[in-house]
């Protein structure tokens, strides 16, 4: 197994991403890449002289965050010499060393930072958001701060739905091909009858989302709640097929030491078999506890993420004997979005648990 607190990697593959189809074993090397520091050291030193970087990738290399290496999407923190953090490693960082019960320090020059006097860099902010990113329907670049309009609204390559979906149309393309089908779409000529299948498939829905929502409020009156910003890594077994996981370093929560491991497909033996992609989550219990610990508990994007998760309430009394949940989906919207969280070199998100009084 890797080492958990591997956070090498080199600065000049901060904008390489993965186009949205790659097969899983080229989104493999690129994870490995920054697992094995000193092979991809040799491949950057291997282009040095060849080809003259773009300034906006070496901007990338010094913008981007010291821990995860990402170029953050939310606020960046600086440690009174300047090193960067985004939000995400801050919060980790701090969290960290609450569970030592230490002073945190700066991972770059161990200089102490506390969350009272966090600094953040504003300037670096503006910058990044000014840094071009990739679309990943259309593979053109855009700043930053433009990019998620474009990919929602404009991007003539986003994956649309018929107009007529609601009467059960399933088609689903880019939004460039949405005309010419609808035009010879032949929903709008069917009859009540059929129609209504779709409508019972949609009330169906709707129930379920209520539910949901029920539910929510439900937990919401519970005595005792607790949220931690996490932040998921990727490692990989050492057998012959390599395996890929995710895992948190630990965090406390109702007096309890816990952590969250995910992994891609079920650990599909060949995840390359298949180009439909997903993750599965699981909690575990670290610490040993003389007593069940009932819990309902769900994962949101959080403040440092842009996981587009959509929100499942799980619940699993935790014990001594029992101490892993199962593994559960993470509902993503499709493919496209596992891949680019695989792209990613860390997968934010908050989870929210809720203890069941006995
Ligand atoms: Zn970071
Ligand atoms: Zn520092
Ligand atoms: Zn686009
Ligand atoms: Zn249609």
């Amino acid at each position: 197994m890797a080492d958990p607190n591997n956070e090498a990697a080199t600065s000049s593959s901060v904008t390489e991403q993965a186009p949205p189809a790659a097969p899983i074993h080229d989104l493999l090397e690129k994870i490995e890449d920054f697992l094995e520091p000193d092979k991809k050291r040799r491949k950057v030193s291997r282009n040095d002289g060849k080809t003259e970087q773009k300034l906006e990738h070496r901007l990338g290399g010094i913008l981007c965050c010291a821990v995860c290496l990402d170029l953050p999407k939310a606020a960046i923190y600086q440690c009174t010499n300047g090193h960067l953090m985004c939000a995400g490693c801050f919060t980790h960082v701090l969290a960290d060393a609450r569970l030592r019960d230490e002073m945190a320090t700066c991972p770059s020059c161990r200089i102490e930072i506390s969350r009272t006097s966090p600094s953040r860099s504003l300037a670096v902010e503006k910058a990044v958001s000014e840094l071009p990113a990739e679309c990943q329907y259309c593979a053109k670049e855009f700043p930053r701060n433009s990019l998620e309009r474009h990919e929602e609204t404009m991007c003539e390559e986003r994956i649309c739905s018929c107009k007529y979906s609601r009467i059960g149309c399933p088609w689903r393309g880019p939004n460039h091909e949405r005309p010419e089908h609808e035009t010879h779409c032949v929903h709008p000529h069917r009859s009540g009858l059929d129609v209504m299948e779709a409508l019972r498939d949609i009330d169906a829905r709707t129930l379920e989302e209520r539910r949901l929502y029920d539910n929510v409020f439900d937990l919401l009156s519970y005595e005792k709640i607790t949220f931690n910003d996490l932040q998921m890594k990727p490692y990989r077994t050492d057998e012959f097929v390599h395996k890929l996981f995710y895992e948190t370093s630990r965090f406390m929560a109702f007096n309890n030491h816990w952590v969250v491991k995910a992994r891609i497909n079920n650990s599909q033996r060949d995840p390359t078999q298949s180009s439909e992609r997903d993750m599965t989550y699981q909690l575990i219990l670290k610490t040993k506890t003389t007593y069940p610990v009932p819990l309902h508990y769900l994962i949101l994007k959080g403040p440092f993420g842009d996981m587009k998760v959509q929100p499942r309430i799980h619940n699993f009394e935790f014990t001594d004997q029992e101490n892993e949940s199962p593994y559960l989906p993470l509902p993503l919207p499709d493919t496209a979005e596992c891949n680019r969280l695989l792209a990613a070199r860390a997968i934010s998100f908050r989870l929210i648990m809720f203890l069941a009084s006995k």
